[in-house]
């Protein structure tokens, strides 16, 4: 997704698509030719008038009394999302976490593709995990550039997060895929997608005590 495209459409409405797509996959599943808002907006425990406008971004229009087709709107999120074609990208640090996400085969199926995992430690270099090849991180920018990779993974600790930003930047990456818990400096033209498992979990906990306190 290029950035005009995040910055045009509201990032919360984006990050909702994915939500709607798995109920539709469901109702495809039934055969069900046609969705209302409302039953959407239930399901999902959304507002309707939200439902409609996050839907709108995919330049579907709902009709009046019959709703959505399913079948038509299914294609229309999965095009805006760009989850038709497969984006291929470069993992670095294959720990616990990044060992995790190569190993997760969902990705494919939200347009995503993790061909190769890259790393400093001699003990890791050269082996395969879950058929992909780790190859040293002095081969990034050499790889990226002969693939035409556009998007970087970073999952080595925070304080080496930025260093392999740098090199993402140099290899022309496009777009970094932040799981490091480090505030990066990239250059304007290149997109950053933070995971931030601590910031999540803790409003996750402090909703938690919030209640039951
Ligand atoms: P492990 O026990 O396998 O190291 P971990 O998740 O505890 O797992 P971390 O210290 O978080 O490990 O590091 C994650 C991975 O990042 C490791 O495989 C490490 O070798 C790698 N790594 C650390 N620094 C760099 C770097 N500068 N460039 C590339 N990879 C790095």
């Amino acid at each position: 997704m290029s950035k005009e495209k995040v910055k045009k459409y509201p990032v919360p409405s984006v990050r909702r698509l994915p939500a709607y797509l798995r109920f539709l996959y469901e109702l495809k599943a039934k055969d069900r030719a046609a969705v209302s808002c409302t039953h959407i907006s239930d399901e999902l425990r959304l507002d309707p008038t939200q439902v409609r406008k996050d839907l709108a971004i995919t330049g579907i229009v709902g009709k009046p009394k019959i709703g959505y087709m399913v079948p038509e709107l299914i294609d229309a999120i999965e095009k805006f999302l760009g989850w038709h074609d497969c984006s291929e990208a470069f993992l670095v640090g294959v720990g616990n976490l990044g060992g995790a996400l190569l190993n997760y085969p969902d990705f494919k199926k939200h347009g995503l593709n993790i061909i190769a995992a890259f790393d400093i430690d001699n003990e890791k270099i050269g082996k395969t995990f879950q058929g992909k090849e780790i190859f040293p991180i002095e081969k990034f920018q050499n790889l990226a550039s002969r693939m035409h990779v556009k998007i970087g993974i970073i999952t080595v600790p925070p304080k080496h997060a930025q260093e392999i930003a740098n090199i993402m930047i140099r290899a022309d990456i496009k777009a970094i895929w932040n799981f490091a818990p480090a505030t990066l400096n990239v250059p304007e033209n290149v997109i950053v997608e933070n995971v931030h498992l601590a910031s999540s979990l803790a409003v996750l906990s402090s909703r938690l005590s919030e209640l039951y306190k």
